[in-house]
């Protein structure tokens, strides 16, 4: 087919299409510099200008403090998972973690090799259907940092609240909403994120680390996990993913384009709002998530029929709507609806559920 389809992948995801089709234009011969980014030397004036805009791009669009560092890394979200305890294992060696979802259970447990681990919520026993109310009181005080998943891109929760942790740091893994809303950057001790959800192909992690919680990391560990030589060489210690941060510079500029980040949150509002709005009221669909807890990235759902679940997302796949189906460990659906993700693949989702339910009542 030459229609693009509507991707509702958890990611990689959809990006903008005015971003690929200028990549496009641009990709063997990038401004007339006579390279394409996938060649050009990370080192050349042409890629320090893109790195340099990208940064300062998204520096803007979140309002990012001057005291915090940002980084891209290879090595995705998962990566991060142990670069954290790595580094900020600094004190105490203890560090405190709220388990939402499979990614916050697996940033545990990384963390667990490094240190002494608490879980101290976590809404397992009810298949994670919700975000745990935490206080400052349940945090050890001796803790050298507290670690949440913003948004639980499985389950489809993301907090309705940011836990206050007093003065221990808080280590956020944003990779499945950054960018989709505000945040008070300063609440956060570091926040991290995963590249190929809202921002580009993937390959990369974003680190925004406030200041004075860097270099700390053991002389043991090894050099690229250490985030101070990421912050001391601007992201170019050694040769990154150009092209992803070429791309993430790029959608930083068309956010801004688009009216900032809050532009961005009140269009993924409307979105998630219709979707759910229609999942609620209608008589074959039903979202286990409680209501308050919902994301407006990922939007999970099941008709109670495990072939039925099936059968939906092979028609809708039918019906140029891909990936649908949850995440393989639970099955049942889940819409990821990003920040590219057009209104009209909301509706068009919609119209087919309406269709779908009435054909199989
Ligand atoms: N954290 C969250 C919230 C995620 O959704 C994912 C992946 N979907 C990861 C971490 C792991 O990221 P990666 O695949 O980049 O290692």
């Amino acid at each position: 087919s030459n229609e693009r389809a509507y991707n509702f992948s958890a990611g990689p995801s959809m990006l903008p299409i005015s971003v690929i089709e200028d990549a496009a234009a641009n990709l063997a011969n990038y401004k007339g510099c006579g390279e394409s980014v996938m060649e050009m030397s990370h080192r050349s004036a042409e890629f320090k200008a893109i790195l340099e805009d990208a940064e300062k791009n998204l520096r803007d669009i979140l309002s990012i403090p001057d005291n915090y560092k940002v980084m891209f890394i290879q090595g995705g979200g998962t990566l991060q998972f142990a670069m954290v305890p790595m580094n900020l294992l600094r004190k105490s060696g203890k560090a405190d973690y709220i388990v939402t979802g499979t990614w916050a259970k697996k940033a545990a447990k990384e963390a667990e090799k490094f240190g002494d681990i608490k879980i101290v919520a976590s809404s397992e026993e009810s298949t994670f259907s919700y975000i745990p109310k935490v206080k400052r009181e349940d945090f050890r005080a001796d803790a050298d940092y507290v670690h949440i998943t913003y948004n639980n891109t499985i389950y489809g929760t993301h907090y309705p609240y940011i836990p206050d942790t007093g003065d221990i740091p808080l280590v956020a893994d944003m990779s499945s909403c950054i960018l989709s809303e505000e945040i008070d950057v300063s609440r956060f001790g570091l926040i991290y994120a995963g590249v190929q959800k809202n921002i580009a192909p993937s390959g990369i992690a974003i680190a925004i680390m406030r200041e004075d919680l860097i270099g700390f990391a053991k002389e043991t560990v090894p050099t690229y996990l250490d985030y101070k030589i990421h912050a001391d060489n601007d992201s170019t210690y050694n040769t990154p993913n150009c092209f992803a941060i070429y791309i993430a510079g790029e959608v930083f500029k068309y956010i801004k384009e688009m009216g900032g980040v809050a532009q961005m949150h009140k269009r993924n509002v409307e979105k998630a709002a219709k979707l759910y709005d229609f999942i609620d009221s209608s008589s074959l669909y039903k979202c286990p998530v409680a209501k308050e807890d919902r994301s407006l990235m990922n939007v999970v759902f099941v008709t109670g029929d495990a072939e039925l679940d099936k059968k939906f997302v092979a028609e809708a796949k039918k019906n140029n709507m891909h990936n649908l189906n949850g995440h393989r460990s639970i099955g049942g659906m889940r819409a990821s609806i990003y920040n590219a993700m057009p209104a009209e693949g909301v509706d068009a989702l919609i119209e087919f559920m309406k269709k779908f339910q009435e054909e199989n009542k």
